[in-house]
C-alpha cells in the first residue's frame, strides 16, 4: 500500500467522522523500496538543482540530474548534458539519446529498465569536455545516485566517463577489452552514442559490447 493511498484513506475516515481504527490483522503498511529510492532521488534532485559549486552553473539552462528506473540493475553513465538536455533538463534526449534508446532495445531493454545519468549534471559550453575541477565538484552527486540505486552493472559511455571514474588514462579500446570494478560493481566501458553518430563504423564494436552486457544482465538474479 503506498503512502498516498494511506493518506487518502485516513482523510476519508476523518471526513466521515470515524475517529478510531480497529484492525483484525496486523496491517501491512510496508513501503515499496522502489518508491523510497525514487523519493530519495527526487529530494536530492530538488536539493541540487540550484547548485553553483562549479563554473558550469553560470552557463547552464537546466540542471540534468538523471532519469530512469530508481531500482535499475543497469546504470548508464555518460559525460555531460548536451544542448537538448540543457533545454529540457532530461538526460540523453537528443540524437545521441535516441540512438541509445535503439541500442538498448536491441538487447531487449527499455529506457525504463535502466537509470541514465552523466558525470557532470550541467552542460559544458559548446559540449567541451568537463574540466577536472568540474568533475570533482559533481562526482559526489553521482556517487549518491549509485549508492541509492545500487545497480548490479554499470556501463560507462565513452572515454571521458571511463577516465573520470576508473582513474586510468587508457584509450577507449583498452578500456573496452575487459570489465572493471567501480564501487565494487561490475563496470563496462563502451562508446558514447554521440561518437557512434560521428563514426558509424564503430557501431559493430558497440554491438559486441552490448551483447556481453546482455548476457550478464540476463544472468542477474
Ligand atoms: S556541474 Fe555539478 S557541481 Fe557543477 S554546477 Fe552543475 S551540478 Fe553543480
Amino acid at each position: 500500500m503506498n503512502k498516498k493511498v494511506i493518506k487518502q484513506y485516513l482523510e476519508y475516515l476523518e471526513l466521515t467522522g470515524i475517529r478510531d481504527i480497529f484492525f483484525e490483522h496486523k496491517p501491512n503498511f510496508s513501503i515499496d523500496p522502489k518508491e523510497v529510492k525514487s523519493q530519495k532521488l527526487k529530494n536530492l534532485e530538488n536539493t541540487y538543482k540550484s547548485c553553483n559549486k562549479c563554473e558550469l552553473s553560470k552557463s547552464r539552462n537546466k540542471f540534468c540530474y538523471g532519469n530512469g528506473n530508481p531500482n535499475a540493475k543497469l546504470m548508464l553513465i555518460g559525460e555531460g548534458p548536451g544542448a537538448d538536455e540543457d533545454r529540457t533538463g532530461k538526460v540523453f534526449v537528443g540524437r545521441a539519446g535516441q540512438l541509445l534508446t535503439r541500442m538498448l532495445k536491441a538487447i531487449d531493454l527499455q529506457r525504463d529498465d535502466v537509470y541514465i545519468t552523466n558525470i557532470v549534471k550541467c552542460r559544458p559550453p559548446n559540449n567541451r569536455n568537463p574540466l577536472q575541477k568540474e568533475k570533482e565538484s559533481c562526482i559526489p552527486y553521482l556517487e549518491e545516485q549509485i549508492s541509492i540505486i545500487q545497480p548490479k552493472l554499470i556501463l560507462l559511455l565513452g572515454k571521458v566517463a571511463a577516465i573520470s571514474l576508473l582513474n586510468k588514462n587508457n584509450p577507449l579500446k583498452k578500456f573496452r577489452k575487459t570489465t572493471h570494478k567501480y564501487k565494487n560493481i561490475k563496470t563496462y566501458v563502451s562508446y558514447h552514442p554521440a561518437a557512434l553518430l560521428r563514426n558509424p563504423k564503430w557501431k559493430k564494436f558497440a554491438w559486441v559490447d552490448l551483447q556481453k552486457i546482455q548476457i550478464d544482465y540476463n544472468n542477474l538474479s
